[in-house]
């Protein structure tokens, strides 16, 4: 049985993780079956707190660039899987350098780019380190890599080209889980991939899906899973049912939300990243998972950009409300402002 958390308990929860607390296992369990509206919002409270005491008002943001859509894979919630018939595409060189040019001087703490598992990189790796050449050399920015399970040698390169932060999500610890949501893939390939990064002097992002069958106790498994790899960024997305794909017609039972794992994964992991995504939401839902702890905002889009998001609450509307400028202007009302470069810098052990 899920042992009870205390009003009062909630109340102190903020100050004790800033004095060292570690959440027991049937904390996080304690913690995740919150439901009232009280208990909650004094979760959020709790990590607030966290999060301001490291960060201060400071938020961090992050240019998505999605270059190619093409994938080999078939992971059963990804709208890019290799068997859904869409139309996809892939930036030329060039056009990623237009795009940078549109980039320089805008705000941004980091360039994400990301791509589907594509062939045309993954037979020719090079190419790839060449992207994250050209990209350094327009902008100078710190770089974000999601090129999915890379070979060694590869993320050597262009650690070497200057990329910063690798990105590589498990979606779950829990392995049957796993098995179901990437089918066909390694779960050792994907740890030791993130391992090796680490390894290498990257920052490493690892991520969880929710709303896709876990349960409390797969999700606390999972938690546990990203801290065992001591991450850089922490997150986790809700998974959107995509067009086309075998978990079109899902339909999720339980009621465990994105919210309240934002602020289980400040208190467990006060000082790293934790990202509030443009891309199920919008802005309304930056707005929220800011106030739930996260301190940097993703897929943000290039200006008058066509590229992709991920999940895309927005396919398909005509305005896209995804652009630097409006975060910026949100974040002004919150009472938040964009750290300086200094900051992420410091973030990153630059
Ligand atoms: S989640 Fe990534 S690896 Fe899986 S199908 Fe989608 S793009 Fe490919």
């Amino acid at each position: 049985m899920i042992q009870k958390m205390a009003i009062e308990e909630l109340d102190r929860l903020g100050e004790e993780i800033i004095g060292g607390l570690r959440l027991s296992d049937d904390n996080l369990r304690a913690l995740l079956s919150l439901e009232s509206e009280e208990e909650v919002q004094k979760l959020y409270d709790a990590a607030r707190k966290v999060r301001d005491h490291h960060f201060g008002n400071r938020v961090f943001l992050n240019c998505f660039i999605y270059f190619s859509t093409y994938c080999k894979n078939r992971c059963a919630f990804c709208y890019y899987n290799c068997k859904n018939d869409i139309e996809r595409y892939r930036l030329t060189r060039e056009e990623i350098r237009e795009t940078c040019k549109v980039l320089k001087g805008a705000g941004f703490h980091m360039i994400d780019l990301t791509m589907g598992e594509d062939p045309y990189y993954y037979d020719d790796p090079d190419r790839f380190v060449e992207l994250v050449r050209t990209v350094k050399e327009e902008l100078g920015l710190p770089i974000m890599i999601s090129p999915g399970v890379m070979d060694n040698a590869t993320l050597l390169k262009a650690r070497e080209k200057g990329a910063n932060f690798f990105a590589l999500y498990q979606e779950t610890y829990d392995r049957d889980l796993y098995e179901k949501l990437r089918v066909g893939q390694s779960f050792e390939g994907r740890v030791s991939a993130r391992r090796f990064a680490k390894e290498q002097g990257y920052c490493i992002e690892d991520g969880l899906l929710t709303g896709i069958g876990n349960d409390i106790e797969s999700t606390v498994k999972s938690l546990r899973g990203m801290e065992a790899n001591n991450p850089d960024m922490v997150r986790v997305m809700t998974f959107l049912p995509q067009e086309g794909t075998p978990l079109e017609g899902y339909q999720e039972k339980s009621k465990l939300s994105e919210l309240k794992i934002i602020a289980v994964l400040r208190l467990m992991f006060p000082k790293c990243l934790i990202p509030a995504s443009l891309d199920l939401e919008g802005i309304d839902g930056m707005v929220h998972r800011l106030n739930a702890g996260a301190n940097i905002v993703t897929s943000i889009l290039p200006p008058d950009s066509q590229l992709e998001g991920v999940a895309n609450y927005d396919r398909g509307l005509e305005e896209r409300d995804r652009d630097i400028k409006s975060v910026i202007k949100r974040l002004e009302i919150m009472g938040m402002e964009p750290a300086p470069q200094a900051d992420f810098e410091r973030v990153l052990g630059c």
